[in-house]
Protein backbone atom coordinates (compact mmCIF):
# COMPACT_ATOMS: atom_id res chain seq x y z
CA UNK A 1 0.00 0.00 0.00
CA UNK A 2 1.12 3.40 -0.72
CA UNK A 3 2.42 5.64 2.06
CA UNK A 4 -0.54 7.49 3.45
CA UNK A 5 -1.09 10.84 5.31
CA UNK A 6 -4.59 10.68 6.97
CA UNK A 7 -5.89 13.95 8.28
CA UNK A 8 -8.48 13.51 10.66
CA UNK A 9 -9.62 14.60 13.86
CA UNK A 10 -13.51 12.95 13.32
CA UNK A 11 -15.15 9.74 13.73
CA UNK A 12 -14.97 8.50 10.54
CA UNK A 13 -11.55 9.70 9.91
CA UNK A 14 -10.91 7.54 12.88
CA UNK A 15 -12.63 4.47 11.51
CA UNK A 16 -10.36 5.47 8.51
CA UNK A 17 -7.06 5.05 10.69
CA UNK A 18 -7.96 2.18 12.11
CA UNK A 19 -7.38 -0.10 9.17
CA UNK A 20 -4.19 1.55 8.85
CA UNK A 21 -1.11 -0.25 9.23
CA UNK A 22 1.90 1.16 10.95
CA UNK A 23 3.73 2.62 7.74
CA UNK A 24 1.13 5.32 7.93
CA UNK A 25 0.60 8.69 9.59
CA UNK A 26 -2.81 9.76 11.39
CA UNK A 27 -2.64 13.32 12.07
CA UNK A 28 -5.29 15.49 14.54
CA UNK A 29 -5.31 18.88 15.35
CA UNK A 30 -4.58 18.57 18.91
CA UNK A 31 -8.16 20.01 20.22
CA UNK A 32 -9.49 16.54 21.31
CA UNK A 33 -8.90 12.99 22.16
CA UNK A 34 -5.38 11.22 20.82
CA UNK A 35 -6.36 7.72 20.20
CA UNK A 36 -3.49 5.83 21.77
CA UNK A 37 -4.17 2.12 20.24
CA UNK A 38 -3.99 2.01 16.98
CA UNK A 39 -1.22 0.67 14.73
CA UNK A 40 -0.90 3.58 12.26
CA UNK A 41 1.68 6.28 13.72
CA UNK A 42 -0.39 9.89 15.02
CA UNK A 43 0.96 13.05 15.19
CA UNK A 44 -0.60 16.04 16.40
CA UNK A 45 -0.38 19.65 15.75
CA UNK A 46 -0.46 21.74 12.58
CA UNK A 47 2.04 21.63 10.03
CA UNK A 48 2.55 24.92 9.89
CA UNK A 49 0.49 26.08 6.59
CA UNK A 50 0.38 24.50 3.49
CA UNK A 51 3.85 24.96 2.79
CA UNK A 52 5.00 22.82 5.93
CA UNK A 53 2.53 20.04 4.96
CA UNK A 54 4.13 19.88 1.49
CA UNK A 55 7.72 19.56 3.21
CA UNK A 56 6.12 17.11 6.08
CA UNK A 57 4.89 14.84 2.70
CA UNK A 58 8.28 15.07 1.41
CA UNK A 59 10.42 14.52 4.00
CA UNK A 60 8.14 11.30 5.29
CA UNK A 61 7.72 9.82 1.73
CA UNK A 62 4.08 10.22 1.91
CA UNK A 63 2.29 9.13 -1.21
CA UNK A 64 -1.01 10.33 -0.93
CA UNK A 65 -2.98 12.43 1.31
CA UNK A 66 -6.41 11.70 3.12
CA UNK A 67 -8.50 14.84 4.14
CA UNK A 68 -11.05 13.15 6.54
CA UNK A 69 -11.39 16.48 8.54
CA UNK A 70 -14.86 17.87 9.28
CA UNK A 71 -16.44 19.46 6.44
CA UNK A 72 -16.50 22.72 8.42
CA UNK A 73 -12.21 22.77 8.76
CA UNK A 74 -12.27 24.68 5.83
CA UNK A 75 -8.19 25.92 6.07
CA UNK A 76 -7.24 22.12 6.48
CA UNK A 77 -8.97 21.38 3.70
CA UNK A 78 -7.62 24.25 1.83
CA UNK A 79 -4.08 23.43 3.00
CA UNK A 80 -4.29 19.47 1.84
CA UNK A 81 -5.10 20.14 -1.50
CA UNK A 82 -2.38 22.55 -2.01
CA UNK A 83 0.22 20.95 -0.12
CA UNK A 84 -0.43 17.63 -2.22
CA UNK A 85 -0.54 19.94 -5.80
CA UNK A 86 3.01 21.46 -4.28
CA UNK A 87 4.45 17.80 -3.12
CA UNK A 88 3.09 16.02 -6.81
CA UNK A 89 0.96 13.64 -4.79
CA UNK A 90 -2.46 13.25 -5.06
CA UNK A 91 -5.24 14.18 -2.26
CA UNK A 92 -8.43 12.12 -1.81
CA UNK A 93 -10.80 13.52 0.67
CA UNK A 94 -14.33 12.20 2.64
CA UNK A 95 -16.89 14.54 1.70
CA UNK A 96 -19.70 13.37 3.81
CA UNK A 97 -22.89 14.75 2.36
CA UNK A 98 -24.88 17.27 4.88
CA UNK A 99 -28.25 16.92 6.39
CA UNK A 100 -31.52 17.91 3.69
CA UNK A 101 -34.78 19.40 5.29
CA UNK A 102 -37.42 17.00 5.52
CA UNK A 103 -41.11 18.16 5.28
CA UNK A 104 -42.41 19.99 8.37
CA UNK A 105 -38.79 21.15 9.13
CA UNK A 106 -38.07 25.13 9.38
CA UNK A 107 -34.43 25.66 8.37
CA UNK A 108 -32.91 29.26 8.23
CA UNK A 109 -29.57 29.58 6.86
CA UNK A 110 -26.88 31.73 7.83
CA UNK A 111 -23.39 32.68 6.71
CA UNK A 112 -22.11 33.40 9.70
CA UNK A 113 -21.96 34.26 13.42
CA UNK A 114 -23.63 38.15 12.52
CA UNK A 115 -26.64 36.08 10.73
CA UNK A 116 -27.27 33.49 13.34
CA UNK A 117 -27.21 36.00 15.94
CA UNK A 118 -29.99 38.18 13.73
CA UNK A 119 -31.84 34.62 12.71
CA UNK A 120 -31.97 34.28 16.73
CA UNK A 121 -32.76 37.68 17.93
CA UNK A 122 -36.88 36.57 18.62
CA UNK A 123 -35.96 33.50 20.57
CA UNK A 124 -35.39 33.27 23.91
CA UNK A 125 -34.05 29.86 24.54
CA UNK A 126 -31.36 28.83 21.30
CA UNK A 127 -29.92 25.86 22.02
CA UNK A 128 -26.01 25.83 20.28
CA UNK A 129 -24.56 22.94 18.74
CA UNK A 130 -22.09 23.93 16.45
CA UNK A 131 -19.31 23.70 18.56
CA UNK A 132 -17.17 26.45 20.66
CA UNK A 133 -17.87 29.62 19.12
CA UNK A 134 -20.46 30.95 21.61
CA UNK A 135 -18.37 30.82 24.17
CA UNK A 136 -16.65 33.61 23.04
CA UNK A 137 -20.14 35.72 22.78
CA UNK A 138 -21.37 34.37 26.19
CA UNK A 139 -21.03 38.26 27.10
CA UNK A 140 -23.29 39.18 23.98
CA UNK A 141 -26.36 37.48 25.01
CA UNK A 142 -29.12 39.77 24.87
CA UNK A 143 -31.30 40.13 27.77
CA UNK A 144 -34.12 38.34 26.82
CA UNK A 145 -32.29 35.24 25.86
CA UNK A 146 -30.75 32.05 27.99
CA UNK A 147 -28.23 30.25 25.92
CA UNK A 148 -27.46 26.58 26.11
CA UNK A 149 -24.45 25.79 24.48
CA UNK A 150 -23.44 22.07 23.58
CA UNK A 151 -19.55 21.45 23.03
CA UNK A 152 -16.39 19.82 23.69
CA UNK A 153 -15.37 21.90 25.74
CA UNK A 154 -16.04 22.50 29.81
CA UNK A 155 -16.88 25.99 30.59
CA UNK A 156 -18.46 28.03 34.10
CA UNK A 157 -21.98 28.30 33.40
CA UNK A 158 -23.02 32.49 33.30
CA UNK A 159 -26.00 33.70 35.30
CA UNK A 160 -27.45 33.72 31.24
CA UNK A 161 -26.37 30.86 29.57
CA UNK A 162 -25.05 26.92 30.78
CA UNK A 163 -22.66 25.04 28.97
CA UNK A 164 -23.41 21.61 28.50
CA UNK A 165 -19.39 19.60 27.93
CA UNK A 166 -20.10 16.63 26.45
CA UNK A 167 -19.42 14.70 23.23
CA UNK A 168 -22.00 12.74 20.90
CA UNK A 169 -22.78 10.69 19.50
CA UNK A 170 -26.85 11.99 20.96
CA UNK A 171 -29.58 9.42 20.89
CA UNK A 172 -33.16 10.34 20.21
CA UNK A 173 -34.31 9.69 23.75
CA UNK A 174 -31.51 11.80 25.14
CA UNK A 175 -32.58 14.06 23.07
CA UNK A 176 -36.03 13.96 24.06
CA UNK A 177 -35.05 14.02 27.75
CA UNK A 178 -32.91 17.38 27.20
CA UNK A 179 -35.29 19.60 24.51
CA UNK A 180 -38.36 18.62 27.39
CA UNK A 181 -36.22 19.08 30.30
CA UNK A 182 -34.88 22.46 28.75
CA UNK A 183 -37.68 23.90 26.53
CA UNK A 184 -35.72 24.96 23.54
CA UNK A 185 -37.39 27.45 21.69
CA UNK A 186 -34.76 26.86 18.64
CA UNK A 187 -31.66 25.24 17.55
CA UNK A 188 -28.67 26.15 16.19
CA UNK A 189 -26.60 23.88 14.50
CA UNK A 190 -23.77 22.99 11.43
CA UNK A 191 -24.96 20.91 8.64
CA UNK A 192 -22.09 18.44 9.63
CA UNK A 193 -24.36 15.04 7.84
CA UNK A 194 -24.33 11.75 9.27
CA UNK A 195 -26.15 10.14 12.21
CA UNK A 196 -23.81 10.38 15.15
CA UNK A 197 -25.57 14.52 15.99
CA UNK A 198 -29.09 14.07 13.38
CA UNK A 199 -31.34 13.14 16.53
CA UNK A 200 -31.49 16.98 17.55
CA UNK A 201 -33.05 17.60 13.89
CA UNK A 202 -35.23 14.71 14.75
CA UNK A 203 -36.86 16.38 17.89
CA UNK A 204 -36.63 19.93 16.06
CA UNK A 205 -39.09 18.89 14.00
CA UNK A 206 -41.42 16.48 16.46
CA UNK A 207 -41.57 19.94 18.65
CA UNK A 208 -41.87 22.33 15.47
CA UNK A 209 -38.86 24.41 16.57
CA UNK A 210 -37.05 25.85 13.93
CA UNK A 211 -33.26 25.18 13.03
CA UNK A 212 -30.78 28.48 12.63
CA UNK A 213 -28.08 26.44 9.93
CA UNK A 214 -24.82 27.80 9.01
CA UNK A 215 -24.09 27.49 5.62
CA UNK A 216 -21.36 24.87 4.60
CA UNK A 217 -17.90 26.17 3.69
CA UNK A 218 -17.13 25.40 0.09
CA UNK A 219 -14.03 23.04 0.24
CA UNK A 220 -11.17 23.02 -2.47
CA UNK A 221 -11.17 20.58 -5.17
CA UNK A 222 -9.27 17.57 -5.11
CA UNK A 223 -8.47 14.63 -7.08
CA UNK A 224 -11.09 11.70 -5.46
CA UNK A 225 -13.76 12.48 -3.69
CA UNK A 226 -15.66 10.11 -1.18
CA UNK A 227 -19.59 9.74 0.19
CA UNK A 228 -18.60 7.18 2.58
CA UNK A 229 -15.87 5.28 4.92
CA UNK A 230 -16.56 2.06 2.91
CA UNK A 231 -16.02 3.42 -0.38
CA UNK A 232 -12.59 5.18 0.28
CA UNK A 233 -11.81 2.19 2.12
CA UNK A 234 -12.26 -0.21 -1.07
CA UNK A 235 -10.34 2.41 -2.68
CA UNK A 236 -7.72 2.34 -0.79
CA UNK A 237 -7.23 -1.79 -1.15
CA UNK A 238 -7.51 -1.08 -4.82
CA UNK A 239 -4.79 1.04 -5.08
CA UNK A 240 -2.50 -0.35 -2.34
P1 LIG B 1 -9.32 24.49 10.41
O1 LIG B 1 -9.81 25.86 10.79
O2 LIG B 1 -9.60 24.02 9.05
O3 LIG B 1 -7.74 24.38 10.64
C1 LIG B 1 -7.00 25.30 11.42
C2 LIG B 1 -5.57 24.81 11.54
O4 LIG B 1 -5.51 23.69 12.45
C3 LIG B 1 -5.00 24.28 10.25
O5 LIG B 1 -4.53 25.32 9.42
C4 LIG B 1 -3.88 23.38 10.77
O6 LIG B 1 -2.78 24.14 11.23
C5 LIG B 1 -4.52 22.78 12.00
N1 LIG B 1 -5.20 21.50 11.73
C6 LIG B 1 -6.53 21.27 11.54
N2 LIG B 1 -6.78 19.96 11.38
C7 LIG B 1 -5.57 19.34 11.46
C8 LIG B 1 -5.17 17.97 11.38
N3 LIG B 1 -6.05 16.98 11.18
N4 LIG B 1 -3.83 17.70 11.51
C9 LIG B 1 -2.93 18.69 11.71
N5 LIG B 1 -3.28 20.00 11.81
C10 LIG B 1 -4.58 20.31 11.69
O7 LIG B 1 -9.86 23.43 11.47
P2 LIG B 1 -10.89 23.57 12.67
O8 LIG B 1 -12.24 23.87 12.12
O9 LIG B 1 -10.26 24.44 13.73
O10 LIG B 1 -10.89 22.06 13.17
C11 LIG B 1 -9.75 21.55 13.83
C12 LIG B 1 -9.87 20.03 13.86
O11 LIG B 1 -11.07 19.65 14.54
C13 LIG B 1 -9.92 19.41 12.47
O12 LIG B 1 -9.00 18.35 12.45
C14 LIG B 1 -11.35 18.94 12.31
O13 LIG B 1 -11.45 17.73 11.57
C15 LIG B 1 -11.82 18.76 13.74
N6 LIG B 1 -13.25 19.11 13.89
C16 LIG B 1 -13.70 20.33 13.48
C17 LIG B 1 -15.04 20.64 13.60
C18 LIG B 1 -15.59 21.95 13.11
O14 LIG B 1 -16.81 22.16 13.23
N7 LIG B 1 -14.78 22.83 12.54
C19 LIG B 1 -15.94 19.70 14.16
C20 LIG B 1 -15.44 18.46 14.57
C21 LIG B 1 -14.09 18.18 14.44
P3 LIG B 1 -1.50 24.41 10.29
O15 LIG B 1 -1.93 25.43 9.28
O16 LIG B 1 -0.46 24.91 11.24
O17 LIG B 1 -1.12 23.12 9.63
Amino acid sequence: MKRVLLLGGTGDALRIAKQLGPEHVYSLAGLGKVPDDLSCWVRVGGFGGSEGMARYIQDEGIDLVIDATHPYAAQISANAARASRTAHVPCWALRRAGWQPQAGDDWRMVDDWAGLTAALASFKRPLFTLGREPLAHLDEIPPQQFWTVRCLDAHEATPRARILATRGPFTLEGERALFSAESFDVVVSKNSGGSATEAKLEVARERGLPVVMLRRPELAAVDREFANVADLLEALQVSA
